[in-house]
């Protein structure tokens, strides 16, 4: 044995057994979302996972086709649109420092000035999609499309019912635009912000959905048609951003188990990324304290736990 476990190529079909038998052992963890009445309807039980190779492999398990809310695994799409389409400027309206904060937190915007911590609490989200829409004039319809392209996935779209949740139960949300309006960094009117926030966070898709689209940051930037959407230092920084600040306030206790940038939803998915290798998606709707997948965690940790393939 020479203790360094990393293979040249990875056996996805065997990992991916493997990470569904440790999804399994967390049967009954945790708890689906119901902050948003329109979640709450999800089956608990539920689990799948894919991974997408960047030669274009495609492989799945459980309910790996299976549509559900993607929730705040949108952010990583709303944000790599905004930078592709606006360049380093969206930097100056969010930072990119972890919050410590839950992601709905209104505290530290008022001793910050409204400018939000990052780009995947749900303030430094409604600052990226001010400006996608500033950028597109449809910043919802532009991560769909892009989803959409990516996916070879026509049918996908924003449930309305889950996005009328959204809105009906988004006090915090208006409160947190209102805010950061009041310190002049939103572009657009706070109703308009808030319908393509809420628009996108709706987005009903699958594992396979979202390794495919997601697959362009385990490609540096360049997406499956060869084409760039990104520069090469771009991608490296939305994936640094995603490891810091990816996973709500567990961020430090994904990257120890996981080791991987990823980005988590309370719809229970997360889409994480094997720079130069894949993209890989795991869900289970019950979560944990922070608001991650209890079972997409477990799968993800045993997939680089049993490949020894993480960013470290
Ligand atoms: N649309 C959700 C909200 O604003 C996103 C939550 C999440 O997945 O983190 O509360």
């Amino acid at each position: 044995m020479s203790g360094v476990p990393v293979e040249e190529s990875l056996d996805y079909r065997r990992l991916l057994d493997a990470a569904a038998a440790a999804a399994r052992a967390t049967t009954g963890q945790g708890r689906v979302a119901d902050y948003i009445p329109a979640l709450a309807a999800a089956d608990p039980e539920a689990f799948g996972m894919a991974v997408a190779t960047v030669d274009g492999e495609l492989y799945g398990v459980g309910d790996w086709e299976r549509p559900f809310s993607i929730q705040s695994v949108s952010k990583l799409f709303s944000l790599a649109l905004a930078l592709a389409h606006g360049g380093d400027g969206v930097w100056g309206g969010v930072g990119r420092e972890p919050s410590g904060n839950p992601f709905n937190s209104l505290v530290q915007l008022e001793t910050e000035h409204g400018i939000p911590r990052n780009p995947f609490i749900n303030a430094g989200a409604l600052v990226v999609t001010d400006r996608l829409q500033s950028l597109t004039g449809d910043a919802a319809g532009a991560v769909r499309e892009f989803l959409r392209r990516e996916s070879g996935n026509p049918l996908l779209d924003t449930d309305p019912a889950v996005a009328a949740s959204e809105a009906e139960h988004g006090h915090r949300n208006a409160a947190l635009a209102h805010f950061i309006a009041s310190h002049g960094n939103l572009q657009n009117p706070v109703e308009t912000v808030l319908d393509h926030y809420y628009a996108h966070c709706a987005i009903a898709a699958s594992c396979r959905d979202l390794v495919l689209a997601g697959s362009f940051l385990a490609r540096y930037g360049v997406r499956a048609d060869g084409t760039r959407l990104m520069t090469r230092s771009e991608a490296k920084r939305v994936n640094a951003v995603l490891l810091t600040c990816g996973t709500y306030d567990a961020a430090g206790e994904f990257a120890f188990r996981v080791g991987l940038p990823g980005k988590s939803g309370v719809g229970g998915g997360i889409l994480a990324i094997l720079p130069g290798r894949a993209a890989v998606c795991a869900w289970g709707p019950r979560l944990d304290q922070a608001g991650n997948s209890v079972a997409a965690v477990a799968a993800l940790d045993a997939l680089t736990t049993l490949s020894g393939c993480s960013i470290f």
